[in-house]
């Protein structure tokens, strides 16, 4: 055995399929995992000291790349001084100002430790304000493991959602209601009949969770509508698109305001961050400020803060973007030539640096049509590439992302490790 399997072999024996979080066990693509030792920029090096060119990036937070020298730099800083105080810390105030300052829907913004922790916030705070109990979400969309948005749909419109795993009771999942993505008259259908009972509607406003799956024309301003309409709160979770479609996330990028955001991966840099922020209206009723509570030991901790806040400073000054998804465009055309040029049938949603190459043909507009992808191909592509040297993420439904140190160099040797991947399936 080489040195990923015994260590994996040793993780399996003390942590639940030897992981921290279920995919990382790369399951679905029925590979052995590896062992991660380090990052650099575009790239990681296993246990081994095998390296490869990364297009997971750790789920999306690491948008310059890893081991990005300022903000290595200043989270050394920050150790140096303490961990932790429990205490409010001047990098708190920081990225709170810059957070409200990127988003025109913000006054306030609460930082918490996860995307998971600000989703179940938004929600209790949605449910606090408005009085009302159920809850909109959209069939593949992923808004961490929080029980009331840990469901699958419901067959047909509307129905109730059963729980997607066992410990949900049904009375949770029965609060939820299921709609497929991009289905504007699903939406209107709900509303006309419990439009009054919904607290809110929470949405990836490009979605991410069942690979990438942009939203089309009018879905986002139809949603805008209907929640405005009946007094129901429209939750963004940006966490995937938060300062990576655009300095102000996907609403700067649509032009279309939520009335709560939930942050989190890039606005921690790589540190545990999440966050949730929204208008004067519905921050206020949060606690100190409001009886709404919700709380946090570690919280604003100054370690994760400095992260974050270095990552949002070098993102303002560098104003990457359109660079990004210049990068991007090319890569993905790239593939995409090497897969028609093998005969494979294929169809890769893109905008700006996040993307998913989907083995199936037509249109992917929802999580079932996602669905009708090729997975065994997927897995075959997803062993093929590792093999060569090129990590992406070990599911046909996650994007793959780009960070700003996939220059044109590192593009270059991945399409080259990537042809000879394709070249062997
Ligand atoms: C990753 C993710 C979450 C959950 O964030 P965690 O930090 O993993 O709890 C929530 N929503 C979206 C859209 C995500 O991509």
């Amino acid at each position: 055995m080489v040195a990923n399997e015994i260590l994996f072999s040793v993780a399996k024996e003390y942590m639940p399929g030897g992981v921290n979080s279920p995919v990382r066990a790369f399951k679905s693509v029925e590979t052995a995992p590896i062992v991660v030792k380090k990052g650099f920029g575009a790239y990681i090096e296993d246990v081994e000291g095998n390296r490869y060119v990364d297009f997971l990036m750790s789920w999306g937070p690491l948008i310059l790349g890893h081991a990005h020298p300022r903000v290595i730099e200043d989270v050394e800083k920050a150790i140096k001084n303490g961990l932790s105080f429990g205490i409010t810390n001047p990098y708190e105030i920081e990225i709170a100002k810059e957070v409200v300052s990127a988003l025109s829907s913000a006054d306030k913004v609460r930082f918490v430790n996860s995307g998971t922790e600000a989703v179940m916030s938004a929600i209790r705070l949605a449910r606090g304000v408005t009085g009302r109990k159920y809850i909109v979400k959209f069939d593949g969309c992923y808004h961490g493991h929080y029980d009331s948005v840990l469901v699958n749909a419901g067959s047909g419109v509307a129905t109730f959602a059963i729980p997607g795993t066992p410990g949900i009771p049904e009375e949770i999942a029965n609060l939820t209601f299921v709609l497929p993505y991009n289905d504007n008259n699903a939406l209107k259908e709900l509303f006309e009949k419990r439009g009054e009972d919904i607290a809110c509607v929470i949405v990836e406003p490009v979605a991410g969770n069942m690979g990438v799956v942009l939203p089309k024309k009018g879905f986002l301003k139809t949603l805008r509508k209907l929640t405005k309409k009946y007094g129901a709160i429209l939750i963004f979770d940006e966490v995937i698109t938060g300062f990576r479609l655009a300095y102000g996330g996907a609403q700067e990028y649509f032009g279309i305001w939520a009335d709560l955001t939930i942050l989190g991966k890039v606005i921690g840099g790589g540190m545990p961050v999440g966050a949730y922020a929204g208008g004067n209206t519905l921050m206020e009723k949060v606690a100190p400020e409001g009886r709404i509570y919700q709380a946090g030991t570690l919280s604003g901790n100054p370690v994760a803060m400095a992260s974050g806040l270095a990552t949002l400073r070098v993102l303002k000054k560098t104003n990457p973007y359109k660079e990004l998804e210049r990068r991007t465009l090319y890569l993905t055309e790239e593939i995409s030539k090497l897969l028609t040029a093998k005969g494979i049938s294929h169809t890769v949603n893109r905008i700006g640096s996040m993307f998913t190459v989907f083995f199936t043909e037509g249109e992917v507009k929802n999580y079932n049509d996602a669905k009708r992808s090729d997975l065994k191909l997927f897995a075959k592509f997803f062993k093929k590439l590792l093999k060569n040297g090129v990590l992406i993420p070990p599911s046909q439904f996650e994007a793959w992302f780009l960070s700003t140190a996939h220059d044109d160099n590192v593009l270059t040797e991945a399409l080259e490790r990537i042809e000879k991947g394709i070249k062997e399936l």
